[in-house]
């Protein structure tokens, strides 16, 4: 065969001589492209430039302006290009370091290095680290790629006293039977590694090193305990610092710091992964509830409250046994003689709103019968994942389960979609993303019912003219779910609220109502949350604001700040009231200095002061100070409550 012909992304055809590279391609396409190109898809695979290319395969050229996830591809590809140019720098600085892993991650790179005794880097290395780096970049080393057996690369790493890589092939050789392994050297480093890699190190267009951490050996705690370091790269030096502006950013608004810094809760060791909510954290909760509520009551919810302690065999009964054991808690009360039965923390409100459905008759005219719960729930989440109020043990779910007709679930499906865009856009969120997620390869349940249930949920979506993406085969086992995504402030996407579609609980749960034909029926069920955990929005809220509420959320809205101690008593009639206007005040009643007082209300990020001088004593005013607005001038407290609405 002297030629191949490969199929370009618009399915145009490309004939090459046999053996041609990914490089070839590119250049047969255009000069401009040859330049530009920093790997190949190859049916969907990304690969190196200069790897021969197989006949009849769709290929794409993967560029640093290529779009979707080609994109993400290019990232990779310098990511990894970085990752290798770092090890070459260490390795220089210090020489006898040995050597692990480096691969790419979603916002950079990092490598686990194993430094010679006494010689671990600081946090002021890391820009030694990068003029070195600097250096092998504008030398613009070439990506070389080789394969050597097994037996060989053990023994040449070996020599160069690399015990990891030297691990890492003995498991390949026993784990997957590898006979050969590829190198990829770059200037005087030399790396065991899969690829793929850009030509040649000049394509890394801006870094960065970011942090240094401890990292065990292959994460295993009995292992050797390595030093990672962290870094980041992009194509351009302003993609690079967006990238780092977003970073401080983040850091400012981390909810971690926030929470304690702003009084609203904190984390203690008596009980990891638990908040213990502070006054101020208790306001923010208590008004998020409040908007919630305020959905349910116009909606047609019933609330309720079931048991957070519920017999083990219920457990067994709604399949959580069998499929989230791991992540309950189990109540061992003191034992008394004759008392065997055993209980269990519900990690799910369903199990018990399916009970309060089932211990009365219903009639169809009941239905949709809509029971919501704020629901208290406790998952035994392993301590490596907690983070913050993102990733806790206890949570409030703002959890509903409706009880409907098949017929009747587009309906409820558009209500709840509707009360998600209210609520998101009431907290600042006006980007709503959906996905529907469908029938997993494992589920239960017949392909009629799944079929009715995905056509309910598209119907749905399609009613309201809403764009959704589909995962397919993401669903839950009991049923297909739409999800709403929500970006912050700084771009990140969460996912919030749910809507589930499940035949299944009804089953297990026998339950049921009277028809009109007076046969008995069995309802459908709608699991869906508009906010998710109550306790992750709130995180996720504190850092879209930067802990800097909007008035209406702010746990306190207005600090009375007298200008000295006479004041003190006009400042707390001020505040009562204000208070009975229904505005959240403080008087900051310390033998401080107003400037100091100013100073530390702006700390708090309280929307607005009122100060209250002996003018403002004499004349029956407040002086305003609005964060937002600035110097408002003297008004009448009975204004206060307007302006803050107003804001
Ligand atoms: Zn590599
Ligand atoms: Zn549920």
């Amino acid at each position: 065969m002297s030629a191949i012909t490969v199929t370009l992304p618009d399915g145009s055809p490309l004939e090459l001589p046999a053996g041609s590279s990914g490089a070839d391609a590119a250049a047969a396409i255009g000069p401009g492209l040859a330049r530009d190109a920093l790997g190949i898809k190859v049916a969907g695979e990304l690969r190196d430039l200069g790897a021969p290319l197989p006949n009849g395969a769709p290929i794409a050229i993967v560029t640093a302006t290529s779009k979707g996830e080609d994109a993400d591809d290019a990232l990779w590809l310098v990511r990894h290009d970085a990752a290798h140019v770092m090890a070459t720098a260490v390795t220089e600085l210090w020489p006898g370091t040995r050597v692990s892993i480096g691969p790419p991650i979603p916002d950079g790179f990092y490598y686990d290095f194993d430094f010679p005794d006494g010689e671990r880097p600081i946090e002021a290395d890391l820009e030694r680290i990068e003029a070195s780096m600097r250096a092998h970049i504008e030398a613009d080393e070439p990506f070389e790629r080789s394969e050597l057996p097994a037996t060989e690369a053990i023994e040449r790493f070996r020599a160069e006293d690399q015990p990891y890589k030297v691990e890492l092939i003995e498991d390949l050789v026993a784990d997957e039977g590898v006979e050969t392994v590829s190198l990829y050297r770059n200037g005087p480093f030399t790396d065991l590694c899969r690829g793929p890699h850009a030509p040649s190190t000049g394509r890394i267009g801006a870094f960065k090193l970011n942090s240094l951490a401890g990292a065990y050996w292959r994460g295993d705690e009995s292992r050797q305990m390595l030093t990672r370091i962290y870094g980041t790269a992009f194509h351009t030096q302003a993609e690079l610092d967006r990238h780092l502006e977003q970073l401080e950013r983040a850091r400012e608004n981390d909810h971690r710091r926030l929470g304690p810094e702003l009084g609203l809760f904190r984390f203690r060791d008596e009980a990891p992964g638990m908040p213990f909510w502070l006054p101020q954290g208790t306001v923010l909760l208590r008004l998020i509830e409040g908007e919630v509520r305020a959905q349910l009551d116009s909606r047609g919810y019933r609330e309720i409250k079931t048991p957070r302690v519920l017999d083990e065999e219920l457990w067994h009964r709604s399949g959580h046994w069998d499929n989230y054991r791991d992540n309950m808690y189990f109540v061992e009360p003191s034992r008394r003689e004759g008392d065997e039965r055993r209980f269990a923390l519900k990690p799910m409100n369903c199990p018990g709103a399916c009970l309060v459905f089932a211990s009365e008759r219903h009639s169809y005219r009941e239905l949709p019968l809509r029971l919501a719960e704020f629901g208290d729930v406790s998952r035994y989440e392993r301590e490596g994942v907690l983070h913050g109020l993102l990733r806790v043990r206890a949570f409030t779910q703002d959890d509903a389960h409706v009880y409907c007709t098949l017929e009747q679930v587009p309906e409820e499906v558009d209500s709840i979609c509707e009360a998600i865009d209210e609520l998101y856009a009431r907290f600042g969120f006006d980007r709503v993303r959906v996905e529907l997620s469908t029938r997993p390869q494992k589920s239960i349940g017949t392909d009629q019912q799944w079929q009715r249930a995905e056509a309910g949920l598209r119907q749905a979506l399609e009613r309201q003219g809403r764009e959704y993406e589909v995962n397919p085969g993401e669903g839950t086992f009991y049923g297909p779910k739409i999800d709403f995504h929500v970006t912050d402030a700084l771009g990140r996407s969460w996912q919030l609220g749910t809507c589930q579609l499940d035949f299944q609980m009804p089953e297990r749960f026998e339950l049921s109502y009277q028809g009109e034909d007076n046969a008995a029926h069995r309802p459908v069920m709608i699991h869906r949350a508009l906010l998710g955990s109550m306790e992750r929005f709130a995180g996720i809220l504190i850092e879209h604001h930067g802990g800097r509420f909007p008035a209406w959320l702010a746990p306190t809205q207005a600090a009375i700040l007298p200008v000295s101690d006479p004041q003190l008593a006009y400042a707390r009639e001020v505040a009562a009231r204000l208070a009975a206007d229904g505005v959240r005040v403080r008087v900051d009643d310390r033998s401080e200095s107003v400037g100091r007082k100013i100073r530390d209300a702006e700390l708090a990020k309280t929307p607005f002061m009122l100060i209250v001088g002996e003018r403002e004593r004499a004349e029956g005013t407040v002086s305003v100070r609005s964060h937002a607005a600035g110097d408002l001038g003297a008004i009448d407290p009975a204004r206060v409550a307007g302006l803050l609405a107003s804001e």
